[in-house]
């Protein structure tokens, strides 16, 4: 089955953010300057009281510690500008965060509306075992509306830092006090488990937020949350407002990434004491995003031994969170990232060949992942014979290192070398040319009007077919006379599919990266075009193309 016009939709509509996201995320690159440190430096960043990098006895976290994570990409996480949930998302977000053995899924903010409420309801529906919050101002009536939407608990957001205080809320620090209580006993008196998180808590007098957290748990809060609102703070400054305040009562840690530091505070907190840290799925949140639920996870189980979540379900979460918001996963990015457990450079991937733990912390299934090999310019033979191994294709030492030479050279080129661009390229060194199964002879597609339409003149297996298609646009109907002309032979999953503009006018060419998959095998092929629908349908039809004769030609029984 080819499933293209939800894909495509969201790869159209992200087209800008996903460069974007990528560059971003993308300035930074891992070197192996960190092996080339003295002795003397490694030793005294492992005696940092704060945080060890290797596992040993004086560990701030000790591995019995129980740390439980809360998710708030359902309120924080939306939060994000352009993001926006609908209910039917937010359900399905909330049973795969359930999935994953998250604590307590914020899921969203009553006081939004309507609409918010109705989802909130049908999340807290679901009656899972994760509790269900709402985030309420420092009001009365967002309270109120939070029990409309029977939650278990709510999280009472009041002003820690004077600018909040006096500046955003114009009240003083005394009445904000009384305030606190006062809602805090509501909440109580209706049955919730409360958390009052002391706004801008990081910039807050810390004498100050002292009494504040003191004065919730008087009035009967549950728990109290140190919050580093704006991400302006550093680990000693939460490992001092968070020991103190775990004098007073169970504390949680909201930590933005704002200074990139996301994980390190949240880490400093709960050495501090706290042991609930409130996390988003891919780090989604307001500007630089929330500390990201799966790198606090993984952090606190590969360095301390401590264990949070099921984490093999971790890479479902984060593609469900990605095609619900249209955020793609920056490639890079810890444990989520495309690049997380690829290699292509001809040494790392000569030496993961050899053992699997040489350039990886820990195995790519801990998270629910493979291992890639890429091939492009840094590609050396081990590589190119892995990929032709696994494409089931025969070539002898001096074929591979003249497909490698050439893999280089396209490399060189700015191009990521796909399988397609392998295959053909070990065609023509070994000289076995083949007839294609399936070539696409014409296209044209109409959108505009009512319906789109699409027609498709294709030659399969020597033969000419002819169909058309409809769809939700002109991509989607081409597909659909794709696989009207083919039938069954279409028969193969879109695994991923990728738009990327090469540049950024209406007259931009396009490159479309797809992955098919048909009985456990997979094939990527990438075409540039300035049409968007021709490099879709010709990447796709070039897919099963290759699919198709590697059904047609087994493999070559392996020489040893
Ligand atoms: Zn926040």
């Amino acid at each position: 089955m080819i499933r293209c016009s939800e894909i495509q939709w969201h790869a159209i509509r992200h087209l800008t953010r996903i460069e974007e996201v990528g560059a971003t995320r993308l300035g930074v690159k891992f070197s192996d300057e960190y092996n080339h440190r003295s002795d003397e430096e490694t030793r005294s960043s492992r005696n940092s009281p704060l945080l060890p990098v290797t596992h040993s006895p004086e560990q701030t976290i000790a591995s019995d510690r129980t740390v439980r994570l809360l998710d708030t990409t359902l309120r924080d996480g939306e939060q994000a500008p352009g993001v926006s949930l609908s209910p039917d998302e937010k359900v399905e977000i909330a049973r795969a965060l359930e999935r994953a053995g998250v604590s307590v899924i914020e899921a969203g903010s009553a006081c939004t509306g309507a609409g918010e409420r109705q989802a909130i309801s049908r999340v807290t529906d679901l009656d899972l075992d994760a509790r269900v919050t709402s985030f309420c101002r420092g009001m009365k009536g967002d309270i109120d509306l939070a029990l409309e939407c029977d939650v278990d608990g709510v999280h009472i957001v009041v002003p820690a830092s004077d600018r909040h205080v006096e500046g955003k809320v114009g009240t003083s620090r005394e009445d904000n006090l009384e305030n606190t209580a006062e809602l805090v006993a509501y909440a109580k008196d209706h049955d919730l488990w409360v958390e009052v998180i002391g706004e801008d808590g990081s910039r807050a007098d810390l004498d100050y937020l002292e009494r504040l957290a003191e004065t919730s748990f008087e009035a009967g809060a549950d728990r109290f949350c140190f919050a580093d609102t704006v991400g302006h703070t550093g680990p000693e400054h939460t490992h001092e407002a968070v020991s103190r305040l775990a004098e007073l009562g169970p504390i949680s840690a909201h930590t933005h990434d704002d200074l990139g530091l996301g994980v390190t505070n949240a880490l400093a907190a709960v050495s501090a004491g706290a042991d609930l840290v409130h996390c988003t799925v891919d780090g989604l949140g307001e500007r630089a995003g929330n500390v990201a639920l799966e790198e606090v996870a993984i952090a606190l189980d590969h360095v301390y031994d401590v264990e949070t979540l099921e984490l093999e379900e971790v890479y479902d979460l984060a593609q469900i969170v990605a095609r619900a918001t249209g955020v793609q996963l920056p490639p890079n990015k810890a444990v989520i990232g495309e690049n997380a457990f690829t290699h292509e450079s001809g040494i790392h991937t000569d030496g993961t060949l050899k053992d699997d733990k040489m350039y990886e912390p820990y195995a790519p299934e801990t998270v629910g992942r493979e291992r890639r090999l890429a091939l492009g310019k840094h590609t050396g033979r081990a590589g190119v014979r892995a990929a032709l191994e696994e494409h089931g294709v025969e070539a002898d030492d001096d074929e591979v290192a003249e497909i490698a030479t050439r893999v280089t050279e396209l490399g060189d080129r700015g191009r990521r070398v796909t399988d397609a661009d392998l295959l053909a390229i070990a065609e023509d060194v070994t000289g076995d040319d083949r007839d294609r199964v399936v070539d696409l002879l014409d296209l044209s597609a109409t959108s505009g009007g009512a319906v789109p339409t699409a027609s498709v003149r294709l030659s399969v297996d020597g033969e000419e077919r002819v169909a058309s298609g409809t769809g939700s646009g002109p991509v989607d109907a081409a597909v659909s006379a794709v696989r009207e002309a083919l039938g069954s032979m279409a028969d193969a999953e879109l695994e991923s599919y990728h738009v990327d503009a090469v540049t950024g006018g209406t007259d931009a060419v396009v490159t479309v990266e797809v992955t098919m998959v048909r009985d456990d095998r997979s094939v990527t092929v990438a075409r540039s075009e300035a049409d968007i629908t021709r490099a879709s349908v010709t990447a796709m039809v070039d897919a099963l193309d290759r699919l198709l004769a590697a059904e047609q030609q087994p493999l070559a029984p392996a020489d040893d």
